[in-house]
């Protein structure tokens, strides 16, 4: 084995510590592979030398649009893919702040270019898949992590096969389609099998999760970074917890990752509380907090309106986010994600559902004290309501149609 170089940037093992340099890695950490564990790769950069001096800049102008802002910190791209992404709004929430007693914002990734905060990682993602040589990347996927691979990789001049199960989002698999990916749907169970085939014998790169189950991708969760770095960069410090709908983990990672980086250049002088927002059809993180495990047991996958976060098999990245930042996690009911899907429109805002399970939990926690009058609370708001019809014909019905349009025909109908 070649010696690692961590004169620059590196890649570690989340289970067993041990550094890798930074190439092709399809299974994470080689060595937990070979001994039957998965072991997600960390992506590290030597910050001894201080903050670099492009990110210094990236961080004193604030949130702007194209993630290579921050590119100093992100895996080395000879010829960076952006769409520019990132630089989404932080957005306070007056009316829902006074009434909980706290500054709550909501980082509102809806304002992406294909909707989902799932850019960010694609932008890595399909870099360091043209940088590694390859022509074919795939991805297993509800929406919204296809919809970014499919846009992504059209850039690159890459394919993409994305492939979803029968209850993943139609109209995102039209829409993957639409930019010139190859979309199927199997059982879910059979995806794994079929990815691994098609990794092992075939020459596709898998881009999805980077906890190995098996497949994995050390380089898209650096992507998730940036939207730690661009929310204490908007409030000039750290909140005192973060909100995240958690699915497989990445992100909630990623963005604790990105905290840590801060930290570590002094840029900011603590770090937040992490919240892993699940739903109480699926919850594998609560249940491993709950009982003070260190690894997470697969939990079943019954349907929920938040789609993109029924994952039963949790990465334990994620959980160690959660030990490390003194955090929690929550299981939210389908009731409470309706309130506060609800909540949210009546104010203007009509974010996917998976992404309300960070409001539902932030009221949940606050009526159980988890939270001191007063402080700073950021939602992650990873992606758009109108991605997802099946979800919206379960919140209200189809509008009434007036063949034969009256006053009279019309107070049927509402109250005029
Ligand atoms: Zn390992």
């Amino acid at each position: 084995m070649t010696a690692v170089n961590t004169d620059v940037q590196w890649l570690q093992c989340v289970r067993c510590d041990e550094r890798f340099s930074i190439g092709e890695f399809k299974f994470g950490c080689p060595t937990c592979f070979q001994e039957g564990r998965e072991g997600p790769l960390d992506f590290q950069v030597n910050l001894e030398a201080g903050v670099p001096k492009d990110f210094q800049a990236a961080w004193e102008a604030g949130p702007q649009h194209n993630i290579w802002r921050y590119g100093d910190l992100l895996p080395a791209a000879d010829a960076p893919l952006s769409l520019d992404e990132g630089g989404t709004p932080l957005t306070y929430m007056d009316a829902l702040s006074e009434e909980l007693g706290l500054n709550v914002y909501v980082k509102n990734e809806t304002m992406n270019p294909t909707w989902s905060f799932k850019d960010r990682h694609a932008a890595v993602n399909i870099t360091l898949a043209r940088q590694l040589g390859y022509t074919k990347v795939v991805a297993s996927s509800t929406g919204n992590a296809g919809q970014a691979v499919a846009a992504y990789a059209a850039l690159a001049g890459l394919r993409a096969l994305i492939i979803g199960y029968p209850t993943s989002s139609e109209l995102l698999r039209r829409v993957m389609q639409i930019h010139g990916a190859s979309v199927v749907t199997m059982p879910k169970p059979e995806i794994g099998g079929m990815m691994r085939q098609l990794v092992e014998d075939h020459g596709w790169l898998p881009v999805g999760s980077s906890d190995p189950n098996p497949l994995a991708s050390p380089y898209g969760v650096t992507g998730y970074k940036t939207i730690g770095y661009e929310i204490a960069s908007s409030l000039g410090a750290s909140p005192d917890a973060v909100l995240v709908p958690t699915g497989g983990g990445d992100s909630i990672y990623g963005i604790w990752r990105g905290m840590n980086d801060l930290h570590d250049m002094g840029l900011i002088d603590r770090l937040p509380r992490m919240v892993g927002c699940q739903t109480e059809a699926t919850h594998p993180l609560l249940h491993a907090l709950s009982h003070n495990h260190t690894e997470i047991e697969v939990q079943p996958e019954p349907d929920s309106l938040a789609t993109s976060i029924i994952e039963g098999r949790c990465g334990v990245h994620a959980l160690r986010s959660l030990y490390a930042s003194g955090g929690t996690a929550t299981a939210v009911t389908e009731d409470e994600l309706r309130q506060a899907i609800r909540r949210m429109a009546s104010r203007g805002f009509f974010f996917e559902s998976a992404s309300t399970a960070t409001i539902a939990s932030l009221v949940r926690l606050h009526e159980e004290g988890y939270f001191k009058p007063g402080e700073t609370v950021v939602c992650v708001i990873t992606g758009s309501g109108v991605k997802w019809p099946d979800a919206i014909n379960q919140l209200v019905p189809a509008a009434p149609h007036l063949e034969q349009p009256s006053i009279a025909a019309l107070a049927d109908v509402m109250e005029l």
